[in-house]
C-alpha cells in the first residue's frame, strides 16, 4: 500500500508518499505560503524532474489538489492514479490525554483534535485543516491522525504531574504531555531492534535539532520526557528558553513593561542559543562563530551541552540506569562536537564515546568498545513512523 503522509502547518504543508511494500520514499515536497500567494516544491524520487514554482493556494484544499495532481502527472508523477494511495497519515501535534495511540479519523477523533486547540493553538487548527482538505479531495480514502503527544501517555503520574494545585490538572488538563513523540517512538524502537530487544532495555534518546527534547523509555514505553504542557519546556533550544525559573516571567514583564504576548515571544522566539549568543539559532553558525573566538556563541554551545547532560543524568536516576543512549535530529545526527561535549564527563555512568566512530554519519554505533552503555546515532524518520501507524490502522 502507498501512504501519503501530511504535516500541515498554518500556511505550509509538507508531504511524503511512501510505498509500504518496502518502506521506500516515492516523492516528497512542500507547499508554502498557503493563503498568501503559494509555492509548490515537488521532488519525485524516481528520476523525474523536480517541480518548483509559484502556485496559487487560497486554502489547504487547493494545496492538496496541487500535490495530488503532481503525484499522478505524466511529467512529475510517481503513481498512475490516485486510487493507488491507500490512506493518508497526518501529523497532529496535540491529542491531549485521550489519545494514547494513533487513530482513524472519525467524528470523535476530530472533536478531540478540536478540544486540544487551546493546548496547541498554533498547530492543531492547522493539522485539522490538512485533514479536512484531504477528506474533501480524497473522499473515501482513510485518514489517520498520529499525535506527537501519544508517546508521553505512558508516563506515570509522578512524571507527568506538575506540583500545582490539583484542580488545574483536573479542570484545565495541565500536565506534562511531551512532544517529538513520533520521533522518540521511532528512534527508541530502532534502538531496541539494534540491541536485540532485551526485556527491560532502558533508552535515553536525545532529539537535538532546532527544537530539542530528551526522553527516557523502558522497552519503548516513555518513562519521562523533557518537553511539558507545551514544547517550550526542557533543554534550551534554537530560540526557545527551555526550563527557567517561572518567576523570571513576572520580573521581566515588570522591569521591561512587557505584555504577556511580548513575554511569550521572548521565550519562544528570542531565547535559547540565539538569545545567549546573539548570533544565530543555527548550531552551524554557532560553531563557526565560536571557532572565530565569539565568547557568547561558545557559551550558548556550552549551556546547551550542559543542560542536555543534566537531563541524561536525571533520566539515569529516573530509570535506575541506562543501557542505550541515542542521538537524533539535525544537531544530534550531524554535530560530532556537540555529541562529544554532551558525553564528556558521563564516563562515571558507563557512557564512553569512541572519538573516531563519533566522526561518522548515518545510523551507526559510536560507543567505545569498553563503554557499558551503547551509544548510537539513529537518524529519525517521523514520516515513516506515521506511515507505519497508518498502515497498521488501515489494515486493522
Ligand atoms: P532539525 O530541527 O532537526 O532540522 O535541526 C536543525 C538544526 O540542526 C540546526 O540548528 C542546524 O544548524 C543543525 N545542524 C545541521 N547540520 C549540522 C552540523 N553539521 N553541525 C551542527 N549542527 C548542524
Amino acid at each position: 500500500m502507498k501512504i501519503l503522509v501530511i504535516n500541515a502547518g498554518s500556511s505550509s504543508l509538507k508531504y511524503q508518499l511512501i510505498d509500504m511494500e518496502n518502506e521506500s520514499l516515492l516523492a516528497k515536497g512542500l507547499c508554502e505560503r498557503i493563503g498568501i500567494d503559494g509555492r509548490l516544491e515537488h521532488k519525485p524520487q524516481n528520476g523525474k524532474p523536480v517541480f518548483a514554482s509559484e502556485m496559487n493556494f487560497p486554502t489547504h484544499q487547493e494545496a492538496i489538489e496541487a500535490v495530488l495532481e503532481k503525484l499522478v502527472s505524466e511529467e512529475y508523477g510517481v503513481v498512475s492514479s490516485m486510487s493507488e494511495i491507500g490512506a493518508v497519515g497526518h501529523r497532529v501535534l496535540h491529542g491531549g490525554a485521550e489519545f494514547t495511540k494513533s487513530c482513524l479519523v472519525d467524528d470523535a477523533c476530530e472533536a478531540a483534535i478540536r478540544k486540544c486547540f487551546p493546548l496547541g493553538p498554533l498547530h492543531n487548527p492547522a493539522n485539522l485543516m490538512g485533514i479536512k482538505a484531504c477528506q474533501a479531495v480524497m473522499p473515501g480514502t482513510p485518514q489517520v491522525a498520529v499525535f506527537d503527544t501519544s508517546f508521553g501517555m505512558d508516563m506515570a503520574p509522578k512524571a507527568y504531574m506538575y506540583a500545582l494545585p490539583y484542580e488545574y490538572y483536573e479542570k484545565d488538563s495541565v500536565r506534562r504531555y511531551g512532544f517529538h513523540g513520533t520521533s522518540h517512538r521511532f528512534v527508541s524502537a530502532r534502538a531496541l531492534e539494534l540491541t536485540g530487544k532485551k526485556p527491560g532495555t532502558r533508552v535515553i534518546n536525545a532529539h537535538l535539532g532546532n527544537g530539542s527534547s530528551l526522553s527516557a523509555s523502558i522497552d519503548g514505553k516513555c518513562v519521562d520526557t523533557s518537553m511539558g504542557l507545551t514544547p517550550l519546556a526542557g533543554v534550551p533550544m534554537g530560540t526557545r528558553s527551555g526550563d527557567i525559573d517561572p518567576s523570571i516571567i513576572q520580573y521581566l514583564m515588570t522591569q521591561n513593561d512587557l505584555s504577556i504576548d511580548e513575554m511569550m515571544t521572548v521565550l519562544n522566539k528570542k531565547s535559547g542559543v540565539l538569545g545567549i549568543s546573539g548570533v544565530s539559532s543555527d548550531f552551524r553558525d554557532l560553531d563557526n562563530a565560536a571557532a572565530e573566538g565569539n565568547v557568547r556563541a561558545q557559551l550558548a554551545l556550552d549551556k546547551f551541552a550542559y543542560e542536555v547532560k543534566k537531563y541524561i543524568g536525571a533520566y539515569i536516576a529516573a530509570m535506575g540506569g541506562v543501557d542505550v543512549l541515542t542521538f537524533t535530529a539535525g544537531v544530534g545526527e550531524n554535530s560530532s562536537s556537540m555529541r562529544a561535549s554532551i558525553c564528556e564527563g558521563l564516563e562515571c555512568f558507563g557512557i564512553k564515546l569512541d572519538p573516531e566512530k563519533n566522526k561518522g554519519r548515518g545510523e551507526i554505533e559510536i560507543s567505545a568498545d569498553d563503554s557499558d552503555v551503547r551509544i548510537f546515532i539513529i537518524p529519525t524518520n517521523e514520516e515513516l513512523m506515521i506511515a507505519r501507524d497508518t498502515l497498521a490502522l488501515v489494515q486493522g
